[in-house]
């Protein structure tokens, strides 16, 4: 008596990858519905079973589909668009300010869809994402017909979707409502780091993704940048402070976990947390090796993932399964490190286990969904065949064969792709629709880079704030005369202020962009001890704006912001053509001159070594009031004891202006 099926696939090289790493050659494959009906020898299958349909694999392998574990899809379509950069200036410089312009449902569909074409043709049957409008992105994968765990991000940072973290939770929320039980989606919230999330924002998706019992998927530990910042701030490296936020009472699924120690292996492991290793995305963002041997020895789940096609470029599973061996072997000098059959099973049952769906699937069993692939392996690249060792066929498949190798991809029983043709998806009208938005994201950002000014508002989040003031500045020989002068009751001090500042000023070959000055102040206190440290950002005008008699000037600052970012950022950023440095100790006082509020800075240039300056300024909106406090400028400059006249600081101003 034979059992009924839908479709029997025989004659392959059958590659279960489940625990006991079963093969069978020639070996056969049934299919009942959406799930794998039985998997054997090919006799034993035909005795037991009839089916509608009878395909004979021709000598191909069959076996799991892949699972990319870790992944941003609808980066497709900023694939390419900034590259061999450092990650914050990639992330924050460019990723997120185009993301903020363009990223939307449809943005989000045709991203997910060029994907789906690039997954499929690599033989990837299941992914797990993590991006904005998410919905999108599982509606999309579904039509494709791709299985999926989708992560809606959450995070501090205003994003495409949501202006607050609030509105992103609340929309998580009803997503994995309207998703959860659907037969190829598993809907999923995306705290999206440690630092760009708050301690709320991570306690409130551990509980979301506890109340709904999904997965909860982010990057932990990606760079050491990131982990020595959290020793600073919590005083602990970021497994523990997660772990305090109480994260691993979800299902973790944990993207990157390069910089962790043996400890923290351990917490991963104690609360059965899934890793995604992604080799290109480390290798090419230099952020270091995973300790993959590690974990995997610790017994954890460590999956392998391209990580978004914006940061790999590509979504070419078979690339990453080589190069995660490669690297294993490279990084540990140890050529029995990470074998192919290992790394192989990374790429499918561990990788669907670190999803949290290993009962679904990633690898060939009764039971499971029928998510597999045929690699034809009887091309010139694989040959020849040696059948002396029967695990030879890993090695096979991990360092010789191709993605391009792939031909029939099936996934819940559905046949997405026949000898290479795709049966859900249409690529060339995708092809037009991509060079659609690579035109109009090319606009936006040649004219963002054409101003100095637009790529700060790009990153400083931030507006416009112009402010012009009237400003003397000569240089003295004693600084003497001015504290005295200062003294006298005539003058009214509001305000004493201490400095020490270190200002940088990058300039630009267009000389209208004006300077852009990264100040660091020192505040020093009465006993002259560092109180306090701030970082600013200013962009100063072109020039002198306008000339007053005896050059008191009119000058025009645009932009003023926190320097949130480094020094190093700022430089790779704006790419100045030159750049000049000043050291100098100030003495401030906020005066009443005449019944006029002036600020008076008396500055030491100790770097370069120019002596002692004069600074009178008093801000301005009209060109009347800038006339009238011009001539008051000189007057202070008068009463303090210096000559406004032949004096102002040309070589101060040179200095800064031929940088
Ligand atoms: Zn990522």
């Amino acid at each position: 008596m034979t059992r009924e099926a839908d479709i029997l696939l025989s004659n392959a090289i059958v590659i279960t990858m489940d625990e006991n790493f079963n093969q069978y050659e020639p070996g056969a494959l049934v299919v009942s519905g959406d799930s794998i009906l039985a998997v054997g020898p090919e006799q034993e299958i035909k005795n037991s079973f009839t089916a509608a349909e009878t395909i004979d694999c021709g000598g191909k392998v069959i076996m799991p589909g892949l699972v990319n574990a870790h992944t941003h899809v609808p980066m497709t379509l900023l694939r390419g668009l900034a590259d061999d950069l450092r990650l914050d200036v990639w992330l924050l410089g460019y990723m997120m300010p185009v993301e903020r312009e363009f990223v939307s449902p449809d943005f989000v569909r045709l991203g997910t869809e060029l994907a789906c074409v690039e997954l499929i043709r690599s033989g990837v049957t299941c992914f797990a994402d993590m991006y904005y409008f998410e919905e999108s992105v599982a509606q999309a994968t579904a039509e494709a017909g791709l299985r999926a765990v989708c992560s809606q991000t959450v995070m501090k940072y205003p994003t495409p979707d949501a202006d607050f973290y609030e509105e992103s939770l609340a929309a998580a929320r009803e997503y994995i409502q309207r998703w959860k039980g659907h037969p190829l989606i598993v809907p999923s919230v995306a705290p999206h780091a440690p630092y760009t999330c708050t301690e709320d924002i991570l306690r409130a998706t551990a509980e979301l993704a506890v109340e709904f019992d999904v997965p909860l998927h982010t990057h932990i530990a990606e760079t050491a940048l990131e982990v020595e910042n959290a020793r600073q701030e919590y005083g602990m490296p970021v497994i523990p402070y997660v772990k305090k936020q109480n994260i691993f009472d979800a299902k973790v699924l944990a993207a990157h976990c390069v910089h962790i120690d043996n400890g923290e292996i351990q917490t991963l492991l104690h609360h059965k947390a899934g890793v995604a290793h992604n080799p290109s995305s480390n290798m090419k963002l230099a952020s270091g090796f995973a300790p993959v041997v590690k974990m995997l020895e610790a017994g954890l789940n460590v999956g392998i993932g391209t990580d978004g096609p914006a940061s790999n470029n590509d979504l070419d599973m078979f690339e990453e399964v080589r190069l995660a061996s490669f690297m294993a072997k490279a990084n540990s000098g140890d050529p029995t490190a990470l074998p192919a059959q290992q790394t192989l099973a990374m790429a499918t049952r561990l990788g669907a286990n670190a999803l949290h769906i290993g009962h679904l699937t990633g690898s060939l069993a009764p039971g499971k969904r029928a998510d597999l692939i045929l690699i034809d392996i009887n091309t010139l690249h694989n040959a020849p065949r040696f059948r002396r060792e029967p695990d030879g066929i890993y090695a096979q498949i991990v360092y010789a064969a191709k993605s391009s190798d792939v031909s029939d991809v099936m996934v819940n029983g559905k046949w997405l792709m026949r000898s290479q043709q795709l049966t859900t998806l249409d690529e060339d009208n995708l092809y037009e629709q991509t060079a659609e938005y690579s035109k109009n994201i090319d606009v936006f950002l040649i004219q963002r880079e054409q101003s100095v000014l637009s790529k700060l508002i790009a990153i400083g989040g931030a507006s416009e704030a112009e402010s012009f003031e009237v400003q003397a500045k000569v240089r003295i020989s004693d600084p003497q005369p001015v504290l005295a002068a200062i003294e006298q009751p005539s003058l009214e001090i509001l305000h004493t202020r201490h400095y020490h500042e270190y200002d940088t000023y990058f300039s630009f070959e267009d000389q209208n962009q004006g300077y852009l000055r990264y100040r660091e102040d020192e505040f020093i206190d009465e006993s002259g001890e560092v109180s306090k440290i701030r970082y600013r950002l200013t962009l100063l005008g072109p020039a002198r704006e306008d000339h007053f008699p005896s050059d008191v000037l009119l000058s025009r600052s645009r932009f003023i912001a926190p320097a949130t970012h480094s020094l190093r950022f700022y430089r790779e950023y704006f790419k100045p053509s030159g750049e000049s440095f000043i050291e100098k100790d100030r003495l401030r006082w906020r005066v009443l001159f005449q019944g006029t509020e002036f600020y008076i800075n008396l500055d030491h240039l100790e770097k370069p070594d120019l002596g002692y300056f004069l600074e009178v300024k008093s801000r301005t909106w009209s060109s009347r009031d800038a006339q009238h406090k011009a001539s008051l400028a000189e007057g202070l400059i008068t009463f303090l004891g210096a000559s406004p006249e032949k004096t102002v600081a040309k070589d101060y101003i040179e200095f800064v202006e031929t940088a």
